[in-house]
């Protein structure tokens, strides 16, 4: 057998790969400095044109840019109008974000556990979570695989909740055919540079409700309004605005906007080489009986943001932790998606207590994501599967 690296031996590779990179182009960058050198950096045209490629991306009638994911998703539980006293469904594994938006409202989110094989939200735990408190869900498509919509939307509209779509993962992602984007009551992205599309930092929501959308609009620039119609004093004079309510200043430059647009043209290459590579992990790892393949339902046509590596520790010698090592000094560096969102001590001082949802922590005891972006190269698809199948001979039991 093949020495480990971290015990002294050759390392698959020499160069390090790490689990997520950008890919940033000539065009982009000429996009962003023509938009440097025009007439507005800021609250521009860019801005009016990225939300109508949005609108074309996700099939949705209304996109709302904002300065970056988390952004988006506290103005979409402003929106949702969580307060004080409500409870929200959330998904016990994705980014803190995901919860944070619930708490910036005074709102308490509620952990629901996973399915064990898709590692998105279980419908059934959702069922069982309602009290006459809840009011809305926040559902990640964690990884990039859209959750199970038809039936968590069939949820919420026996019981009244407002769906808020944590699509960060998701761009490119279709559901039943139709754009991830376009099918909750409002849909959040994220384009920071590990996701699929990026302008570095930046974030959108997008909704198909002309009220919502007005209120995301109001709330992305401090609450105030240019619209005499939704003024308490209402006046002809042509320099007049009024706050209505407290929003904040979420915008996203211009200059942002035209990389956003020009990463977005080039979603279709993107995402069928995210594909490509998904399916040479998945043929290469469902040989392997130690490693359990991420389930994709029917449903989604999925642009996969992460590879999850998951381990059938019961048929392994290591735990996660002596795996993840070990892979990493085969300079294939992984990383862990995600500590369960209750686990964060911030959380735990609330008092959400271990052992709430089981399925995620095991999850998070047994996952890493592999690499996994658009211009990681053949060969180097080669070398992180051979580095996973020499850690795996290695602890093999
Ligand atoms: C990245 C991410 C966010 C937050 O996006 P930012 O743009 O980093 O603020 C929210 N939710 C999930 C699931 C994410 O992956």
């Amino acid at each position: 057998m093949e020495e480990l690296a971290i015990f002294g031996g050759k390392p698959v590779r020499e160069k390090k790969i790490f689990y997520g990179r950008q890919c940033v182009e000539q065009d982009d960058v000429d996009a962003v400095v023509e938009t440097l050198m025009s007439d507005y950096v800021t609250c521009g045209p860019k801005i009016v044109e990225l939300e109508k490629k949005l609108c074309e991306v996700t099939g949705a009638r209304y996109a709302v840019a904002v300065c970056n994911g988390t952004a988006a998703l506290h103005l979409a539980a402003m929106a949702a109008g969580f307060g004080p006293g409500d409870e929200v469904i959330v998904s016990s594994i994705t980014f803190a974000a995901s919860a944070n938006c619930v708490r910036y409202c005074g709102a308490t989110p509620v952990f629901a556990d996973i399915n064990n094989e898709t590692y998105n939200i279980d419908p059934e735990c959702i069922r069982r979570l309602i009290t006459p408190k809840t009011k809305g869900i926040v559902a990640v498509d964690f990884t990039g695989q859209a959750t199970e919509l038809d039936e968590i939307r069939k949820i919420c509209k026996e019981h009244n909740l407002i769906l808020i779509e944590d699509a960060a993962h998701a761009m490119g992602t279709k559901y039943n055919g139709q754009p991830v984007g376009s099918i909750a009551d409002m849909t959040c992205f994220s384009f920071h540079p590990v996701k699929t599309v990026t302008c570095g930092e930046g974030g959108a929501i997008t909704t198909n409700d002309e009220a919502l959308y007005r209120h995301l609009a109001r709330l992305r620039t401090h609450g105030i309004t240019r619209n005499p119609e939704e003024m308490v004093h209402p006046t002809d004079a042509a320099w007049y605005n009024e706050q209505v309510e407290l929003g904040f200043n979420y915008r996203l430059t211009d200059f942002q906007a035209a990389m956003l647009i020009s990463q977005l043209r080039k979603l279709p290459k993107f995402s069928a080489r995210r594909k490509e590579i998904v399916a040479a992990y998945d043929e290469a790892f469902s040989k392997i009986p130690e490693i359990q393949v991420q389930r994709e339902i029917p449903e989604s046509d999925t642009t996969r943001h992460l590879y999850i590596l998951r381990l059938r520790l019961d048929k392994l010698t290591c735990d996660r932790r002596q795996f993840f090592d070990a892979l990493y000094a085969e300079n294939t560096c992984p990383q862990v998606h995600y500590l369960p969102v209750y686990w964060h001590s911030y959380y735990e001082k609330l008092g959400y207590p271990k052992g709430l949802c089981p399925n995620a922590e095991r999850f998070y005891e047994s996952s890493m994501s592999i690499p996994l972006y658009y211009s990681l190269t053949d060969e180097e698809v080669r070398d992180v599967i051979r580095a996973v199948e020499k850690v795996v001979a290695y602890y093999r039991k």
